[in-house]
């Protein structure tokens, strides 16, 4: 009888489909959600609300699928268009773990607890989406640490592995293998002009399906060196000729960036405090807490002389309203910089409803105003805007007689960028989420010859990818 030699087995190689169902941020910028369905692996990749939408209107597709049968979730970065709606996950059955870095973890507590008292302040109950009890469910026990680089494996056959992605801290963007099927995700991604590491799209070169952003497609902005002249030439300017200076500023990302700038230029600024207000103050605690995850020159700061970027003794938040009013009321120049970034929220309107009636003071608008928000009706000229006084909670019209200036300073990868990543990856399936319309055409049209295959799909469509058993 013939011995039988395991060298002569040949496996035959089966295809298996892997499919990908998007829902959240198709053609859209916001809610982000796409899930990834093979033999070896179920997966959720991000999971956030839409940012101007309440209620579920805000959330992804969920009701498509059945949650309690994906076995885990990556969380690419604490922005609520990402991460606002992973507590209710476990409203709907979801018991794996949420893969994440520290830092993500650390601001995105921060954010989910701003959000609830939001809900619980301006929402119907039946809008809420979730409550305390999943929120910190999630963060205590759900909660998966990882570092950049570490390989996680989901199965036999499936791994991952987060990459830096360079748009706020702790931000990444995922490399992953579903039954032999290379599959990359973008989440955000960062630009080349801001404080953190720039991203490296090497590790994604030739995978099969790019997931990729495409926020700014046909927006090309100045060099980082032109816009923090910009920034700073308004500011100093505004309190040279005695005024003062609103910067509205999301929390987390734009108001580090703001304040980094600002720091940088110091010297060309008159001797006046810089107030940070609201959880701008608390985001920008967690980040003195991980200058690791920052760019080569502020690690080495901190190396060689210790220093922390936002420890500056010009930099504090008042402790009462009484020091807040002295500060908008008094005389001396003083800059604040507060959230939320379009004036919707947050002490930026308070400080707003103060300083726009004196032609003296000057608002700057940061980077990417969302339509029909109080910072866009500022950008195209408004004399008179409505917002709601933080304090009093009551809607005030505030007349503008102030200076109004936007700046393009941003956290986005803008045109050139997404087109370099992509032209590094070279994708044989590229599928344009987080976009207008408008914006992913334009996209296109520059990178069409480096994917075999382009993909816009809408919210609820299903994509089905080949792998390799
Ligand atoms: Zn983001
Ligand atoms: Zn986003």
């Amino acid at each position: 009888m013939q011995a039988f030699k395991l060298v002569d087995i040949v496996f035959p190689r089966v295809d298996m489909v892997v499919k990908a169902m998007v829902l959240g941020s198709g053609r859209e910028v916001g809610r982000a959600c796409v899930v990834i369905r093979g033999e070896s692996a179920s997966l959720m990749l991000d999971c956030g609300v839409h940012p101007t939408a309440a209620g579920l209107d805000a959330i992804p597709r969920l009701e498509l699928i059945d949650v309690s049968s994906i076995a885990n979730a990556v969380l690419t970065h604490a922005h609520l268009d990402h991460g606002g709606a992973v507590p209710r996950l476990l409203k709907l059955g979801f018991r794996g773990k949420v893969i994440t870095t520290l830092p993500t973890a650390a601001l995105v507590g921060m954010m989910w607890r701003d959000q609830l008292s939001i809900m619980e302040r301006e929402w119907p109950e039946d809008f809420r989406l979730w409550d305390s009890r999943e929120m910190n469910s999630v963060l205590a026990r759900h909660i998966k640490y990882v570092t950049y680089e570490e390989e996680v494996r989901l199965s036999s056959d499936a791994r991952l592995v987060l990459h830096d992605a360079g748009h706020i801290l702790g931000s990444s963007f995922v490399e992953l293998e579903v039954d032999g099927l290379r599959i990359g995700y973008t989440g955000d991604l960062g630009t080349s002009s801001n404080h953190l590491q720039y991203w490296d799209a090497s590790p994604l070169r030739g995978v099969d399906v790019l997931f990729c952003e495409s926020t700014y497609g046909g927006v090309e902005r100045k060099g980082r060196e032109a816009l923090e002249r910009e920034l700073v030439d308004a500011v100093r300017s505004t309190l040279e000729g005695g005024g003062k200076v609103l910067i509205p500023a999301m929390s987390v990302g734009k108001a580090q960036e703001i304040l980094l700038a600002l720091r940088r230029h110091e010297a060309k600024l008159p001797d006046a405090p810089v107030v940070l207000d609201g959880m701008a103050f608390r985001a920008t605690k967690i980040y003195s807490q991980f200058i690791m995850y920052m760019s080569d020159s502020i690690k080495r700061a901190l190396i060689i002389n210790g220093q922390d970027p936002f420890d500056w003794e010009r930099l504090f938040q008042p402790k009462t309203l009484r020091r807040r009013r002295e500060l908008v009321e008094g005389k001396d120049p003083c800059m604040f910089v507060a959230p939320s970034g379009m004036l919707k929220g947050g002490w930026s309107q308070w400080y707003l409803a103060k300083l726009a009636p004196n032609p003296e003071n000057a608002v700057v608008i940061c980077g990417y105003v969302d339509p029909q928000t109080p910072a866009s009706e500022l950008v195209s000229g408004a004399k008179e805007v409505e917002v709601l006084d933080f304090v009093t909670r009551e809607r005030v019209k505030v007349q503008v007689n102030c200076k109004v200036y936007h700046v393009e300073i941003s956290r986005h990868a803008m045109h050139s960028e997404l087109c370099k990543f992509i032209a590094t990856v070279k994708p044989e399936t590229l599928v344009l989420l987080h976009g207008e319309k408008e914006n992913i055409d334009k996209l296109i049209s520059s990178i069409s010859s480096y994917a075999k295959r382009i993909e816009v799909p809408e919210n609820g469509s299903t994509i089905d990818l080949k792998g390799r058993g």
